[in-house]
């Protein structure tokens, strides 16, 4: 199979990204990491992202260590550290690093926490589902195993086990 060279923007996707369904055929350059690689566990967006590393539109690529340390030092300061997983923090590191690179990088996530701190780093974000991130937010925690939801902060589902994620609380319509 011929490689065909992408002439687009620079994107880098987390797994939810993939998992929504953007177009990987496209003309964008998209970069993923292998923390968020793996968590691609769902069959069909699994093999059409591995078919979009083979046709050379995906790059898996892992951030350097001083990317992931500027951004745990961020993620700390912004109080998000609880919310982000150590993909989070890695797509987050990737964004920053490939940035230098490209100014026009976007970052493509529907996660609350992922994108307050890619605002807050100045890196362009897009969400793929959601409506992207709102000015007042309040926080309901989800199970990202059996949906449950908590009140408080909780990192264990007492449920299931699954881990649980800091999510934002839909306004009412
Ligand atoms: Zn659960």
């Amino acid at each position: 199979m011929t490689q065909r060279k992408r002439v687009g923007r620079t994107v880098v996707l987390d797994t939810g990204a993939v998992l929504a369904g953007i177009d990987l055929a496209g003309d964008s350059r998209y970069f993923i990491t292998p923390l968020a690689f793996a968590e691609l566990i769902n069959p069909n967006a699994r093999l059409k992202a591995e078919i979009a590393v083979e046709e050379g539109g995906l790059k898996i690529i892992a951030p350097d260590e001083g990317s992931i340390d500027k951004i745990n030092k961020k993620t700390a300061s912004l109080g998000e550290s609880e919310a982000l997983s150590s993909a989070d923090v890695e797509t987050l590191a990737l964004a920053l690093q490939l940035r230098s690179e490209d100014e026009t990088l976007i970052l493509a996530t529907d996660d609350y926490a992922v994108q307050n701190t890619a605002h807050a780093l100045n890196i362009k974000f897009r969400p793929i589902t959601e409506r992207g991130i709102k000015k007042q937010l309040t926080w309901t925690y989800i199970c990202t195993g059996c949906r449950q939801e908590y009140v408080k902060h909780t990192s264990i589902c007492e449920s299931c086990g699954n881990m649980v994620r800091r999510r934002v609380k839909r306004p009412p319509r």
